[in-house]
C-alpha cells in the first residue's frame, strides 16, 4: 500500500452492510479493488449476489415503517450528524476515493466536500416536506394533498464519483423517509462502504441504509426490481445500462429517476472573455480528469477566436501535472481502467485519422497505470466519432463555427441532453442561446454546474427526473390526494 496513505480507515470496511451488520456474502465470494495508478489490487470486498440483494431488500422493508414515522426533525438531525462526521473525515474519504478511482487528490477532496454537502442540504430539506390544500371548483369539497415516502428504494451508482453519487441519492431518500439498498459500482465499493459506516455512526437505524457490492450487477439489480417490496429505482450510470433498467423496472411499474450519459457542448462566442472561457474550459473539461457526465465533450468556438482559444487551452492543459493521484502536486490522475483508457485513445486516433491535429497530447504513455495525457485536438471534422460519443477522458476536440444558429444546431445534434456551456459577454445572447439549447443544465459563463442546492439532471437520453435541490427530495415522495369535505 502507498506510504502516502496516512488516514485511510483501518481496517477498511470490506463486507456487505445489511440490516446494520457487516457480513460476508452468502456464498463467501469476494472481488478485488484495483488501484488505477498501478493496475494492482489493494483490497478485496465481499461480493454479494441475488440472495444478499434480497436480504437487503427485506431489511430495508422491515425498517421502512419506523423510519417513515420518525419525526422529520430527527431524520434531519441524523443527516446533519452524517454531514459533520463526513466533513471531519474529508481527507480520509478523499484518499480512499483516490485509491479506488484514481483521480487526483484535489479532485477527490472536491468530491468528498460536495458529497458531504448533500447530507447537509437534505438535513435542511427533511423538515420542508410540504402539501397543499385547495377548495374544489364546486366549493363543496376540499382537495388535500400530502406527500409520503415512496418506499424501499434501490440506488445504483457509478464509479466516477463514488462518494457524491451515493450521498446525492441517500440524502434525499432518508430525508423523505425512505429506506435504501445501495449497489455501488464494483470498481469503487470502498467509498460507499465507508459512507455506510459514517451513516451508522450518525445514528441511522439498522436496515435503513444497506450496501450490497456485487460482481453480478445485472441479476442482483433485476431481482430487486422484481421484488414487490421495492418501489423506487434511482440510477446513475450509462444510458445503455439505464435503458436496460427502465425495461426491468417496467414489469412492476417502479418509479425511476435516471441520471445517464452526457455529451456536453462548450460554446465560445467571439465576444467572450477568453481568459474566463479558458479557465472555465479547464474546469468543465478537466474536473475529475474528464471522467464526468457533465464534462465538456465538444468545444465549438466562433471562427475569429478559434485558433487563439485552442492554443491557450492547449497551453493550460500542458501545465497539468499528471501522476498517481496521491502524489503531491498531481493534478491529473489515471483513468479508471485499461478499457476506459483504450476507448479514449481509439476516439483520439479516429479524429487524427480524420484530419484533426493534436495541439498537445494524443499518445498513450508507458505503464504502469492507466494514464492518458491532457490532449487538445483542433480541426476535428463534423461527424467524427469523438464528437458523438462520451469521451470520459482528458481530451478536448475543438471545432470552429460561424453563426449562432450553426453553433446551436451542432450543440443540439445529439441524443444526449445533460449539460451545456456557453461563454459570451452579451447577456441577451447568453440567455437566448441558453433557452434554445436542449439540455437540462446550462452553464452561462461558468465551468461548473454542480451544486447540491440546484436541480441536476438531463433531458432526452440523459435521463429522467432531477437530483439535488428541492426537486431531488420530490423524487422520493409520492403524492397522495385525500378528497374531503367538512
Ligand atoms: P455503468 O452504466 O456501466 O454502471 C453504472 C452502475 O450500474 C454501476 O453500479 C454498475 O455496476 C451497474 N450496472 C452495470 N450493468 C448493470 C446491469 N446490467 N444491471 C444493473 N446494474 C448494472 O456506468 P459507469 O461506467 O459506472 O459510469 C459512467 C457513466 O455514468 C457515464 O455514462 C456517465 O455519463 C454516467 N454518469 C451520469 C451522471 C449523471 O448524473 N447524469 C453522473 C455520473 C456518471
Amino acid at each position: 500500500m502507498s506510504e502516502l496513505i496516512t488516514t485511510h480507515p483501518d481496517p477498511l470496511f470490506t463486507d456487505l452492510f445489511v440490516d446494520g451488520q457487516w457480513r460476508p456474502a452468502a456464498d463467501k465470494a469476494r472481488v478485488d479493488v484495483v488501484d488505477p495508478a498501478t493496475g494492482e489490487a489493494f483490497a478485496s470486498v465481499a461480493a454479494g449476489d441475488v440472495a444478499d440483494a434480497l436480504d437487503a431488500v427485506a431489511a430495508a422493508h422491515r425498517a421502512a415503517p419506523a423510519w417513515a414515522a420518525t419525526p422529520p426533525r430527527e431524520r434531519a438531525e441524523i443527516l446533519r450528524r452524517a454531514y459533520e462526521l463526513m466533513t471531519a473525515r474529508l481527507t480520509e474519504v478523499a484518499e480512499l476515493i483516490v485509491r479506488e478511482n484514481g483521480k487526483a487528490l484535489p479532485d477527490a477532496l472536491g468530491e468528498a466536500g460536495y458529497a458531504a454537502e448533500f447530507f447537509r442540504w437534505y438535513a435542511e430539506e427533511a423538515v420542508r416536506i410540504d402539501g397543499d390544500l385547495r377548495i374544489a371548483p364546486s366549493g363543496a369539497n376540499r382537495i388535500l394533498v400530502t406527500r409520503q415516502p415512496i418506499g424501499v428504494s434501490v440506488l445504483v451508482t457509478p464509479w466516477n464519483f463514488p462518494a457524491a453519487m451515493a450521498t446525492r441519492k441517500i440524502g434525499p431518500a432518508l430525508a423523505a423517509g425512505c429506506t435504501v439498498v445501495l449497489k455501488p459500482a464494483t470498481e469503487t465499493p470502498l467509498t460507499a462502504l465507508l459512507i455506510a459506516a459514517i451513516l451508522a455512526e450518525a445514528g441511522v437505524p439498522d436496515g435503513v441504509v444497506n450496501v450490497v457490492v456485487t460482481r453480478r450487477s445485472g441479476p442482483a439489480v433485476s431481482a430487486m426490481l422484481h421484488d414487490p417490496r421495492v418501489r423506487k429505482l434511482s440510477f446513475t450510470g450509462s444510458t445503455e445500462v439505464g435503458v436496460v433498467l427502465l425495461k426491468e423496472a417496467a414489469d412492476q411499474v417502479i418509479s425511476c429517476s435516471m441520471e445517464l450519459g452526457g455529451n456536453a457542448p462548450f460554446l465560445v462566442f467571439a465576444d467572450a472573455d477568453l481568459d474566463q472561457a479558458v479557465a472555465g474550459a479547464m474546469v468543465a473539461k478537466m474536473r475529475n480528469g474528464g471522467e464526468a457526465c457533465t464534462a465538456a465533450n465538444r468545444f465549438y468556438v466562433q471562427e475569429p477566436v478559434a485558433a487563439e482559444f485552442s492554443a491557450r487551452l492547449a497551453a493550460a492543459m500542458e501545465q497539468l501535472a499528471t501522476g498517481p493521484g496521491l502524489d503531491p502536486g498531481t493534478q491529473l490522475g489515471p483513468l479508471v481502467n485499461a478499457a476506459a483508457r483504450d476507448k479514449v485513445h481509439d476516439l483520439v486516433r479516429g479524429a487524427l485519422d480524420g484530419g484533426a491535429t493534436a495541439l498537445t497530447g494524443g499518445a498513450v504513455p508507458e505503464g504502469p497505470g492507466y494514464f492518458y495525457p491532457p490532449t487538445v485536438l483542433s480541426g476535428v471534422r463534423a461527424g467524427a466519432a469523438i464528437l458523438g460519443e462520451e469521451i470520459f477522458g482528458p481530451v478536448a476536440p475543438v471545432v470552429s463555427f460561424t453563426t449562432e444558429d450553426e453553433a446551436i444546431a451542432a450543440a443540439n445534434d445529439t441524443p444526449y441532453g445533460l449539460a451545456a456551456y456557453v461563454y459570451t459577454t452579451d447577456l441577451a445572447r447568453g440567455l437566448r442561446v441558453s433557452e434554445r439549447l436542449e439540455f437540462g443544465m446550462v452553464a452561462l459563463n461558468r465551468g461548473l454546474v454542480s451544486d447540491p442546492a440546484a436541480p441536476f439532471g438531463g433531458v432526452k437520453q440523459s435521463g429522467l427526473g432531477r437530483e439535488g435541490g428541492h426537486d431531488g427530495l420530490l423524487e422520493f415522495l409520492e403524492t397522495k390526494y385525500i378528497a374531503t369535505s367538512w
